[in-house]
């Protein structure tokens, strides 16, 4: 089992900052920036190609969402949505990173961009 399926199982815990019965939304532990965040179908797709436009649907509406409430609190620059699929992707499991982007970055630790964005 992949290391998203462990996380929407609850078997790892993680930053969950938004979830619903298709998503689950929680904190990079290894960030490119403060806030780096990722949406994870809570059911199995391995990729872009394997996922059904249904539940890529709502993943997006979550993303604007969610960007908003980073872009809020965060008060970042801008933010980029990035998504791998087979060559470059990590987890083969179905994952949109929200990557927010700073003229200058706040040194923030997990736990304080966690209470920040929950
Ligand atoms: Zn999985």
């Amino acid at each position: 089992m992949d290391i998203f399926c462990k996380i929407i199982n609850n078997e790892i815990p993680s930053y969950t900052i938004y979830e619903d019965e298709i998503v689950k939304v929680f904190l990079d532990v290894n960030p490119h920036a403060i806030g780096h965040t990722l949406i994870v179908p809570k059911k199995h797709y391995q990729d872009f190609f394997d996922i059904d436009e249904k539940t890529l649907t709502h993943i997006l509406k979550v993303a604007k969402e969610i960007s908003n409430r980073i872009k809020e609190r965060l008060n970042c620059d801008g933010i980029t949505l990035a998504q791998n699929n087979g060559l470059g992707q990590d987890v083969k499991h179905y994952h949109l990173h929200l990557i927010p982007k700073y003229y200058k970055e706040e040194k923030l630790s997990i736990e304080e961009v966690y209470n920040k964005l929950k």
